[in-house]
Order: C-alpha cells, then sequence, then structure tokens
C-alpha cells in the first residue's frame, strides 16, 4: 500500500455491514456515547469490532477516541489511568472493563507525546498522539483495524481490513519484518489469532516466524505471563500449542518442556500436555473457570520429574524430592515467562500432593480429602492416568471416592482397609510358608 490509499478510507455504511449495537455491551456503548456527546471522536476498535463481524461474541470492546487520557478520565469517575508503555484509561463497571485509548500518532515535529524506539527497532514506549488514519497504520493486523464509528454507525477500513477478515487472511500492516521487529510479541499474536479465528497467516508472515522467534527470548517474562494465558486460556489452546510448535515459537515460551518434547515426541509428555490443553479448552468452552497454576503445573510436570534428586535412599521422601526439583524449576523457567508466586505455590503444591493418591491408609486419605489443594491435585492425577503414567483403577477408585457422600466415603476407605488387611495377611503367610519350604 503506498501513501495515496493510507488517506483514503473505505466507509461502510450501516447497512452495508452487520455490526448492531444490540449486540455491543451496554457499558462500552455507554462509553462511546458519552465520548461523543462530549465533542470527541468515538469508535470501537479491535478484536471487539472484528468479532462482531465475524458473527462471534466478542471476548471485551476496545474503544479508540481522539480524548487525551486525561481527559477521558475526567469524563468518566469509575476510571483509572493505567499504563506507562502504552497510558490508557480503563473505565470499569463492576467486572466489566472497557478499555479506552486514545489515538497514536507518526513522529511530528510539534513535539508533543512521545515514542521511544530501542537501538534494534523495538518500540519501548508509545505515547505519541494522533489521528484516526495514523492510529489504524499503527495497529497490528488489518483485521484489528477497524473502527466502528458511533456517530454515525459506519465501519471505517483504512487498511483492507474488510477484504482480509472476508477472505480469513491473517495480514500484517506494513512491512512483516519490520513490525515483528517493533514487537515481537505480535508472532505470538498472529499465532494466537490463526488459531482461534482459524484464519490463514499470510505467507509473508508464516516463513518469517521461524527466523524470527528468537526475538521472543528479548521481551519481559512478565509481559509474557500475560500473553501465555491469552494463548492458553482462550478456548484454543490444543490448536494453538500446535501452531507454537511449528513455528518454532514455544521454545521461547517453556524451553524446558520444548526440550523434552522435542527429544520423545509420541510418549507421555506430549500426551499429558495435549491433554491438559485439551481439558483446559473444554472448562473455557463450558465457562468454568481455569487456573494457570494447573496449566503450568501440566507444562512443566515432565521438566519438574527430571530434575528430581535420585531417591537412593539418603533420607529424602519422594515429596522432599518434588520439592526441590520444583525450586529448580521454577527458578529456570521464570528467565524466560513469569509465574506470580500466588501460583506457582499452587502449583507446587499440586505436584506435592501426588505421591500422596498412592497411599490410601484410612488416615492418609481423609487427610487429602480434607486438603485444600485436594480438587486440583485429582484432576491433575487423572490427567496422568490418561497419558498412562499412573494406573487407571488409581484415578478410578478416587473418582468414585469423591463422588460419595461422607458415609459413603468412610465405608469405602474402611473396605479399603479391610483389603489392604487381607493382602497384607495373606502377603504374611505365604512369607512364612516360602520359609518353611
Ligand atoms: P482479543 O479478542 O484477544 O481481545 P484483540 O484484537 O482485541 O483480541 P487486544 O490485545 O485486546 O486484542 O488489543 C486490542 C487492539 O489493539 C488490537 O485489535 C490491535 O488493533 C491493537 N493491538 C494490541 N496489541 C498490539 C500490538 N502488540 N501491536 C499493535 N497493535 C496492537
Ligand atoms: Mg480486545
Amino acid at each position: 500500500m503506498n501513501e495515496a490509499q493510507r488517506t483514503a478510507p473505505v466507509v461502510y455504511p450501516r447497512e452495508r455491514h452487520s455490526i448492531s449495537r444490540a449486540n455491543i455491551s451496554p457499558n462500552a456503548l455507554k462509553v462511546l456515547y458519552r465520548l461523543h456527546h462530549a465533542g470527541y471522536q468515538a469508535c470501537l476498535v479491535g478484536g471487539g469490532v472484528r468479532d462482531l463481524l465475524l458473527g462471534r461474541e466478542p471476548k471485551d470492546f476496545d474503544v479508540a477516541t481522539d480524548a487525551r487520557p486525561e481527559e477521558v478520565r475526567r469524563l468518566f469517575r469509575n476510571s483509572r489511568l493505567i499504563g506507562r508503555r502504552f497510558r490508557l484509561v480503563h473505565v470499569v463497571f463492576g467486572r466489566e472493563i472497557v478499555e479506552v485509548a486514545t489515538f497514536r500518532g507518526m513522529p511530528r515535529d510539534d513535539g508533543e507525546g512521545e515514542r521511544v524506539v530501542d537501538a534494534s527497532g523495538r518500540i519501548v514506549r508509545d505515547n505519541l498522539f494522533g489521528t484516526i488514519e495514523e492510529d489504524a497504520w499503527r495497529r497490528d493486523f488489518t483485521v484489528n483495524a477497524l473502527y466502528y464509528d458511533i456517530s454515525d454507525f459506519t465501519v471505517r477500513d483504512y487498511v483492507g481490513g474488510m477484504e482480509d477478515l472476508e477472505a480469513g487472511r491473517l495480514r500484517l500492516i506494513g512491512e512483516p519484518r519490520a513490525r515483528f521487529l517493533e514487537d515481537p510479541v505480535r508472532m505470538l499474536r498472529a499465532v494466537r489469532f490463526a488459531a482461534k479465528l482459524g484464519f490463514r497467516l499470510d505467507p509473508g508472515i508464516e516463513a518469517l516466524l521461524p527466523e524470527m522467534a528468537h526475538l521472543i527470548g528479548e521481551v519481559s517474562p512478565a509481559r509474557l505471563f500475560d500473553e501465555v494465558l491469552k494463548l492458553f486460556h482462550g478456548g484454543c489452546a490444543l490448536e494453538t500449542f500446535e501452531l507454537l510448535r511449528r513455528f518454532d515459537l514455544f521454545r521461547y515460551l517453556f524451553p524446558l518442556t520444548e526440550a523434552i518434547l522435542a527429544e520423545e515426541e509420541a510418549g507421555f509428555p506430549r500426551m499429558l500436555v495435549a491433554r491438559a490443553l485439551a481439558n483446559t479448552d473444554a472448562r473455557v468452552q463450558a465457562g468454568k473457570p481455569v487456573t494457570p497454576a494447573f496449566l503450568y503445573a501440566a507444562l512443566l510436570w515432565e521438566p519438574m520429574r527430571r530434575r528430581m534428586p535420585p531417591l537412593d535412599g539418603k533420607g529424602m521422601s519422594e515429596i522432599q524430592a518434588i520439592q526441590v526439583a520444583g525450586t529448580r524449576v521454577v527458578t529456570e523457567q521464570v528467565r524466560h515467562t513469569a509465574i506470580p508466586r500466588r501460583f506457582s505455590l499452587a502449583m507446587r503444591e499440586i505436584w506435592a500432593l501426588q505421591p500422596r493418591f498412592a497411599r490410601r491408609t484410612p488416615r492418609q486419605v481423609r487427610a487429602l480429602l480434607g486438603h485444600p489443594r485436594f480438587r486440583a491435585a485429582y484432576d491433575f492425577l487423572l490427567l496422568r492416568a490418561e497419558a498412562g503414567e499412573v494406573p487407571a483403577d488409581l484415578a478410578q477408585w478416587w473418582t468414585e471416592l469423591q463422588a460419595l457422600p461422607p458415609e459413603g466415603q468412610a465405608a469405602m476407605v474402611q473396605a479399603l482397609g479391610e483389603t489392604e488387611g487381607k493382602r497384607r495377611r495373606r502377603r504374611r503367610r505365604r512369607r512364612r510358608s516360602a520359609a518353611q519350604e
């Protein structure tokens, strides 16, 4: 695209697109209207517009405006200024947040706002404000740069996004290499949208991903943690995982896991990870809660096991060995993607509870059932059973046990005690008779 095309948007009037106000959240509409009535430009932009045009339910609504962050802040009592790298305003309605961003622009002489780019072309900070056209051009993909204008209900397209949307094509705005250099996280976004929308990646992008994937290694672990959640808690984790691996991006998020997957394609580790992701997808699609602790527990389980000190009779229990290996894995992993402490603690608890499922004395069973992390640890046990790592009948036993009311549980544990007792007696008898022969 050339400069001339930059200034000529295609404007789709209300009757030529499918966005209806009935499908926009009332809170987002409130924000749009208040900005508009205060004399500002106000548009819905990004994933909200894209998903509405595709007939999907948007995850959230992003608003773009020519009002400055401080001006937006003043218009909404229920708002707060956030971000430094990229200043925006969050308008908070209970659990729903409408994100309001001021149009970003091109560098100009008047020196207003600021954009900081480092020596390698990376955007470090972007608070340089501009016009809606300029704002469209600095966005990542064409299908993410469509504006729904609340003043006349048109969709404004500055970059050919509508055509790409209809063709199911994910295309970067501008020169792909430069855009990935500016912000390597766009590579992860490419894969995420391809999986979620079922779109084809532009061939130009496909070729660049493996070549530029290493730049992910330079992104801050904290930002990558946020991206990991978007990648794996968006409802298409399994598909996303396959794509990340195909384009060699996965290793820069989870190098410890990649090392093991690369070495043994068809074995337990892959199976366990794939099943965990499939379970996560099923939960997300059913509207059930998901936690990063479980996701990380599955991704890092095998790397953790490889780091367990040998249980060579030096007095270290299996649980202690898991604790030691857990520390090692977390220390290595957080150099790549962060894990906030509350999640890493929960993850390690899920791990440390695993050996306890095999010890089924009445006292141990009662203690485990009452453990606050029992449910997550049990879900993890099921995963291991599905992957063929623990006997299926052990998982089955726990499944039956917890489905029972307390009296039933007590009976089941007691029955186990009896069969265990019988087995012990039988073993003792056998040993005795063997000794007599
Ligand atoms: P989702 O459905 O996951 O919310 P989204 O496209 O809305 O998808 P957001 O992260 O909410 O993604 O970002 C909103 C919009 O901001 C994007 O559609 C895009 O136009 C722009 N954007 C976000 N991140 C970047 C980036 N790294 N580089 C350029 N533009 C970006
Ligand atoms: Mg969004």
